[in-house]
This record gives C-alpha cells, structure tokens and sequence, in this order.
C-alpha cells in the first residue's frame, strides 16, 4: 500500500466514525518525503480545527506509518489557488460554514425533554432564546446536579443548528474553555484563541461556569470575551450549579453582567413529574412501571440523573428477572446505596420541605432547626405563610413543623402578608413556583 493510503488508514482507525464523516471529508495526503508530511483539506476553519482537535493523532500515524517522527503541515485547498486575491479568499470563508461547528448530541433535544413544574421556567427560557437570539443577553440558567441543565444547553444548539442553519452555536464546558485558553498561552496563539471565541461565533454556550471559580485570569478572558459578542449583538448562553449572586468569588464584574439577562433556575422533581420522568426512561427501553414501581423510584432520586441511572441498570436486570416491585428495590438500593434515601417518607411536612428547600436554596433539614441565616428565615418566613393559607395548617401545626412558637408563627404570617400587600414580587413569584411545586395552584384561602 503506498505510504499516503497507509497514513490514512491509520488516521481512520484512531477517529470515531462520526467525526471522521464530519471533518474529514475534504481530507487528503498530498505528498510526504522523509522531511515534511503534507495534508489539504477543504477550508481554513476545517484546517484550524484539526490542527487543533488532532493534533496528537496525526503525530502518532505518522511515527507508526514511517516510523519516526516527522513534521506535518495542513494546507488548506483554498489558499493553494494564488488567484484569488486574499479578499476574496476571506469571503469565502465567511460564507463557506463548516457542516457542523461544534457537536451536540443529538439525544438531548427539546422533544426529548420532559416538562414538569420544577423544570418549566428554565425550559420555556432556552426555548424562547434559541427561538429569538440575542434579545435576552445573557441566558443564565443555575441549578443543582442532575436536573438537565446541560440537556437543555444541548436542546438549544440542536435547535438552532436545525432552525438557523446560519448561526454558528459553539458548546464548550468552562473547563474546555480554560484549557484552551491555557494551551494557547503555552504556545503563543492567543491571538486565534480570541478570534476563534470572538469572531467566528454566533452563539455561545458555556456550560458549568462554576469550574471557573478562584480562576481570575480565566474570568477575565471570559469577562472581555462576553462583552465583545454581546456588544456585536452574539447570543451568550451560560449554565452554573448557583446562583450568579452565589458565585461569590467570581469577579463582580461578570457577576453583574451574569445578572443583566434572563435568569432561569431548575428546581428539584416534584415527585409526580419524577414518575413521569422514571416511565419515559423506562417506555423507551419497552418497559411499563406500575404507579408503585415508579413512586419507588422517584421518591428515591432528588434529580434526574438519579432517575435515568436507576432505569438504565434496571433495564439490564431486567435481561434475567422479571420487572416486579421487588427488582425495582434492589436496583434502587443498588444505584442510590444505603444511605438513607432522598425523600425519607412522603408525608405532607416532609413533601412541603423539600419543595421549600428547593425554592429557597436551603437544606430540608435546616428549616425547622435553629440556625438563622437571612435566607432561611424568609425561606421559614414563607413557609409558614404558604402552608397556612394554603394547606390550612394551623398555627400551632406550624410551630411543631418549623419548632417554632405559636407567637413567632403569627408574626411570619403577618410579616409575609403584608410585604405581598405592598407588592413584594419576589416573595409573590417564590409562592407561584410552591404552589406549581405543590399542586396547590387554586387558592384555597383559609385566612
Ligand atoms: P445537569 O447538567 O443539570 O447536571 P444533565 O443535563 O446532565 O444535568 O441531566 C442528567 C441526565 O438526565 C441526562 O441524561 C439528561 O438527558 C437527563 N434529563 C435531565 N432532565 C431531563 C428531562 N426533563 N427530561 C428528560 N431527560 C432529562
Ligand atoms: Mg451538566
């Protein structure tokens, strides 16, 4: 075999099919001597990419074809054709997009997504952002692990890759950021690292910026980066497992400009959207949960990854036994471990503590001990406020719940109603979300 077919064969072997199909179309060997191996493809970005993307694997075809180490270079096809003055090259360029510009999977998609109160707001945010790019900028969304932040990233770039065919979207993860920065620095490119993050995108989505935190330098290439798409009018899409305010160490600069778009979090799964969840999973894999078997295992998860993990083992159990309640427990036992589960009971004080907890970024548990801290006493504030005017829970309940006196119980009450009268929204939107948390969406007014 000649030595071009060899390095190609090699090249082949060490690239997953689906990249190879993406950005090797245009691949070719145009000529290797004992000094100088020489590649062409199509485009500068598709060179660009490769040089950056496979580099290693090049090298390693190159020592296992020939048999040492020999220099490559990437030509692009374009720049070989010296007629074109260089304007009309960039032209091209601009027009010419690669097929695809950075990979999404294609299983996170916003059909595939399961909608519930918990997760709506934050679903109804990346919809309507990719649906209109660049009029709310930046997206934040925050959430705990699990609950399908990413998924929805991932949703956002499919839709926009198949409804704005123009848009370029870039997906990277804070720490690919980092890195990239990092490897740029290391060999004197920061020039393209810029360009690349500033010039070539239209969207941008970052996900799990809180990998970010105690990185000042980073922040700071990150902090100009933002601002140079968004003053160009790019979409900025950002994810974090907290709070732009909670991501107290970053630099008060990006956390101001965290805060001037739309802020969207993802609560824990109310149990009902969690057997919904658990039944989908299970359905795709041809398997039916009775009501049981799925309140099992929602009641044990607290986010979705737990949920998906606890089908997935299950339905390769199910290969050798029989799906019945007693297989569901051990799977659960299996993937959750011994540790008391999630949602230890499921009586009404306990279901109300979660919700609240989620709501308020607090534990369940800190809610009726004594530590004070301003976010728990609103959490407790509203609280007691929701489950008196909502659940009819009487005062003295209230103080059992919460181990609290009966007097402090009226002054919440009191407290929180009258900061709704004077058109508190915050606390007016926190008692929305209960109510959909909760399912208690009517008012059944006690008062
Ligand atoms: P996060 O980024 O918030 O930690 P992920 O997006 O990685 O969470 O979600 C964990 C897993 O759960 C993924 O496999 C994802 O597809 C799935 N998942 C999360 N939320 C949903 C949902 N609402 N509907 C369907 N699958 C979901
Ligand atoms: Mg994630």
């Amino acid at each position: 075999m000649e030595v071009s077919k060899e390095l190609i064969t090699a090249l082949k072997s060490k690239i997953s099919k689906k990249s190879w199909e993406m950005w090797f179309g245009t691949f070719s060997v145009k000529s290797t001597t004992d000094t100088l191996i020489v590649f062409t493809v199509g485009n500068l970005f598709i060179k660009d990419w490769l040089s950056q993307k496979y580099d290693k694997k090049f090298k390693e075809a190159i020592r296992e074809v020939l048999g040492k180490n020999i220099p490559y270079v990437i030509e692009d096809e374009m720049a070989d054709k010296s007629f074109q003055t260089k304007e009309k090259k960039k032209e091209r360029l601009i027009r010419k997009r690669p097929v695809v510009f950075s990979e999404f999977n294609k299983e996170y998609t916003f059909e595939n997504f399961v909608v519930g109160p918990f997760n709506e707001e934050a679903y109804d945010g990346a919809l309507e952002v990719a649906k209109n790019l660049s009029k709310m900028n930046p997206f934040f969304i925050y959430g705990g692990v699990g609950l399908g932040k990413t998924h929805l990233l991932h949703s956002m770039g499919n839709y926009i890759l198949k409804n704005s065919p123009d848009m370029r979207a870039l997906y990277v993860t804070a720490e690919k950021f980092m890195n990239d920065l990092v490897m740029s620095i290391r060999s004197g490119t920061t020039q393209e690292f810029r360009k690349s993050f500033r010039e070539k995108i239209d969207v941008l989505i970052i996900d799990d910026i809180q990998f970010l935190i105690g990185k000042n330098g980073i922040q700071s290439e990150l902090f100009h980066t933002l601002n140079h798409l968004i003053d160009h009018s790019k979409q900025i899409v950002l994810c974090s497992d907290r709070t732009p305010t909670q991501l107290s160490e970053f630099q008060p600069r990006l956390v101001s400009r965290f805060q001037m778009g739309l802020v969207v979090k993802v609560y824990k799964p109310d149990i009902e959207t969690g057997m919904q969840i658990a039944r989908t999973f299970a359905k795709r894999n041809g398997i039916l949960l009775t009501n049981d078997m799925a309140k099992e295992i929602a009641m044990s998860s607290d986010n979705i990854r737990t949920i998906k993990g606890i089908v997935t083992k299950l339905v390769f159990k199910s290969v050798k036994r029989t799906v019945n309640n007693s297989l569901i427990s051990d799977v659960v036992k299996d993937v959750v471990g011994k540790r008391t589960p999630v949602r230890v009971g499921n009586s009404e004080k306990e279901r109300f503590f979660q919700a609240l907890s989620s709501v308020f970024d607090v534990l369940p548990a800190e809610l009726d001990a004594k530590l004070r801290t301003a976010r728990l006493s609103s959490a407790r504030q509203v609280g007691m406020y929701f489950a008196r005017k909502y659940m009819h829970k009487t005062f003295s309940e209230l103080g059992k719940w919460f181990g609290r006196d009966h007097s402090s119980v009226m002054y919440a009450y009191k407290k929180v109603d009258e900061s709704l009268r004077k058109g508190n929204s915050k606390i007016r939107e926190k008692i929305s979300i209960l109510q959909k948390l909760l399912h208690t969406e009517s008012e059944k007014s006690v008062s």
